[in-house]
Parts: structure tokens; C-alpha cells; sequence
């Protein structure tokens, strides 16, 4: 899969960007605050249709202009070369603001934007999702699984749309006037697309792990193997996820109408990465890995998720590097190098062309970057 394209409109410090990329690795370099992330955010909210650093769409629009717009042309294996938009600001989609066109027409839905591109971000801010609050990682989960699969991406917004409803019933309740009735007709469909979001996270988790797990160890030179896990907010039994859910509501009614709030389900579980000598004692990555080994459980995830992509569809997604050189050990650096430049295009920020291995920059597409130009 290549970007041979990238125009932005408005989008962040660019009041207008038209980018040739190279097939392989792609540099962008220049002092801070410049515009280099900028240009891999567009990439990676066109893959997504969210920025990995905003939930803010208005933060992506340049300051004093209407709407922000992404434009790439992309070409993938055996196929006619696609044109993707993705306009923000416009008002045009529900209530996300945001509107999707693919060959030069809209589309209905912001969903529909999925699938045409993937790409996978390193970024230093991939160290939250080892050591961070839960959410990091039900995030990871969320934006990770949904560019691969746009039905996780409905179910994801429908289980949201029913978790509000139920929500606000479960408050009434707390301020007692809530009507069971209702109650019992939100917690349906919270059900029904909670399951799914949960199957659909572990069989995603176990083909990542499968993955994740031999990139660890040769990150470390085989002294360390990594374990994930997925820890879901009630206890899955021999039953089926909808049956257990089911169950663990109704055992929670009491403490959920204490608090007015649905205490179960998809957006309380979270992820364990246990790290150890093989066929060792495993300890929490979280709570007793030091900095390096954190790093190491983030960087063999992204490996993981790279190849992962490639398995799902076929051929590399592009891969997104941001500013992870300096984070990294020489010898980590060059993993990072050897897997993401075995075939497929990359994009890498830096300050500094010389942490970038020789052979690399002399095959490289090397542009500059000063103020959004
Ligand atoms: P660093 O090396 O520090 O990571 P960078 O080149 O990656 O820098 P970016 O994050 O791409 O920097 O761009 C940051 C710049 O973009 C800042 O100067 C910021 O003021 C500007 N910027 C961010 N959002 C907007 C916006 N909506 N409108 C205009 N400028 C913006
Ligand atoms: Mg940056």
C-alpha cells in the first residue's frame, strides 16, 4: 500500500500542502515546530478518521478558516488507484463534523472512510498504552481494531449510542424516576453490540499476541517473552458473552442505580501485558517493568500490529514514524529499520538526519520542513 498523493487544505499549521511521497522511506525533517507530526496526523486520521493526538476535530483546522481537508491518492496491490477526502470542520456527517468522499464522492457515513488506507504510528506517546490509565489501552484497542474492521467501528458507535441512553435511564433511577421498562430496552442493545465489541477485542488480541510475543523476545535477545491479556469488567464464563453480560448486569442493578451509570461492559476493560524469562515468573509490565522494558512491550506491539495488517490485507499498511529514533537503542533502532523498511512506505520525522542508519537515507525521499511549507 503507498500514499502517491497527500494535499492538505487548512489542515493544522498547512495552509496548503501538495506532497509526492517516495515508495519507500519518506523523511521529514526540520527544527521543532515546524509541521512534521502535523503531515503523519493527517496520514493517520485519513486511516483512521481520528487524530492519535486530539479528540478535538476543531484543533486540526487551521487557526481562522472554515474546515480542514485531507486529500491522498492511494494505491494498493491489484487495484485502481483510490482517491480518498476527508473534510473536518464541515458539518456535513451526524454530529462528528466531519465528511468522507472516496473517488470524488460523499459517502454516508464517516465509516466509510476505513479500510482504504492502514497505517501503523510509533509515536513516543505509545509508552501510555503499557504504563497509562485503562482507557490508553481501550483506545489502542478501539482505533487499532476498528481500521481493520469497519464493523467494529458501527458496532463501537452503536454501543455507545446505547450506553448514553441506558446511562441517562440509570441516573434517573439514582434520582428516583427511572422506569424499568426502558431500562430493560437500552440494556438490549447494549448487550448485543457490547458482546460483539468484546469478541471481536480478544480474537484481535490473540492474533496480535501470536505475533507480539516472538518480536518481544528477539527485542531481548530472547531473556524476555511478553504475555497479553484481556480483563474484562465481569467474569466470562462457560456461557456466552451475551449470556454473562446479561447476567453481570442484573447481579450490578443495585450499585448501578446507586450510581446512576452503567458499571459493566466494554468501556471498563482493559489489557495486562506480563512480561518474564521464558517459561518464568511474569510480572506486570505496568507496575514493575522499568522504562526500557515498557518501551520494548510498546515497540513489539506496533511490530506486531504491522504484520498483523499485512496478514489481514495482504501487503504492508504504511508505517508512520514519529520521532522514536531517540527513544530507541541502536541496536532497537535498526530492528525498527530492517522490519518496517522489508517492503512498504514509511514516514519519519526528526530533528536530525544522524541517528538514521546510512543506507537508509541514501534510498530515502528526504524533504524539509519549515513553517507548514
Ligand atoms: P517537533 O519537532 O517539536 O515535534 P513538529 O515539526 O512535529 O515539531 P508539529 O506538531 O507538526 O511540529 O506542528 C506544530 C505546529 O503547528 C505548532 O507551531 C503549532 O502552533 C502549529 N499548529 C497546531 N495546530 C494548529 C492550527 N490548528 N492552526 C495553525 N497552526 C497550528
Ligand atoms: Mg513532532
Amino acid at each position: 500500500m503507498q500514499v502517491s498523493r497527500l494535499e492538505l487544505t487548512d489542515f493544522r499549521n498547512y495552509e496548503r500542502l501538495e506532497f509526492t511521497p517516495g515508495a519507500g522511506l519518506n523523511v521529514l525533517v526540520g527544527p521543532n515546530a515546524q509541521g512534521k507530526t502535523n503531515v503523519l496526523e493527517a496520514l493517520y486520521t485519513l486511516a483512521t478518521t481520528k487524530s492519535h493526538r486530539t479528540s478535538r476535530d476543531t484543533e486540526l483546522v487551521r487557526f481562522g478558516a472554515p474546515l480542514a481537508r485531507v486529500t491522498a491518492e492511494v494505491q494498493k496491490l491489484g487495484e485502481i488507484t483510490s482517491d480518498l477526502e476527508l473534510a473536518i470542520g464541515a458539518g456535513g456527517v451526524g454530529t462528528s463534523g466531519k465528511l468522507v468522499k472516496l473517488g470524488g464522492s460523499k459517502q454516508p457515513r464517516l465509516t466509510d472512510l476505513l479500510g482504504h488506507l492502514n497505517a501503523v504510528l510509533f509515536a513516543s506517546t505509545d509508552l501510555d498504552i503499557v504504563r497509562g490509565e485503562p482507557d490508553e489501552r481501550r483506545r489502542f484497542l478501539n482505533y487499532e481494531i476498528s481500521q481493520l474492521s469497519p464493523r467494529y467501528a458501527l458496532a463501537l458507535a452503536a454501543y455507545r449510542k446505547a450506553l448514553e441512553g441506558r446511562n441517562r435511564l440509570l441516573k434517573d433511577f439514582k434520582h428516583g424516576h427511572g422506569d424499568v421498562a426502558s431500562l430493560e430496552a437500552w440494556t438490549g442493545p447494549v448487550v448485543e453490540h457490547g458482546a460483539k465489541l468484546i469478541e471481536r477485542r480478544q480474537a484481535w488480541l490473540e492474533r496480535l499476541t501470536a505475533l507480539a510475543a516472538p518480536i518481544h523476545e528477539a527485542l531481548t535477545g530472547g531473556l524476555e517473552t511478553l504475555h497479553v491479556g484481556y480483563i474484562a469488567s465481569f467474569p466470562l464464563t462457560e456461557a456466552s458473552i451475551p449470556e454473562a453480560f446479561v447476567a453481570a448486569l442484573k447481579a450490578a442493578r443495585r450499585e448501578e442505580t446507586a450510581r446512576g451509570v452503567t458499571t459493566l461492559g466494554p468501556q471498563r476493560d482493559d489489557l495486562t501485558f506480563r512480561i518474564g524469562p521464558p517459561g518464568g515468573m511474569l510480572l506486570d509490565a505496568r507496575t514493575y517493568g522499568s522504562q526500557g522494558q515498557q518501551r520494548t512491550v510498546a515497540l513489539a506491539l506496533r511490530l506486531a500490529e504491522r504484520q498483523l495488517i499485512e496478514e489481514t490485507i495482504g501487503e504492508p499498511p504504511i508505517v508512520l514514524l514519529d520521532d522514536v529514533l531517540s527513544d530507541l537503542d541502536e541496536s532497537r533502532r535498526n530492528q525498527i529499520f530492517a522490519l518496517s523498511l522489508s517492503g512498504g512506505q514509511t514516514f519519519l520525522t526528526t530533528t536530525d538526519l544522524a541517528p538514521i542508519p546510512l543506507d537508509a537515507v541514501k534510498n530515502a525521499r528526504v524533504v524539509t520542513v519549515r513553517q507548514g511549507v
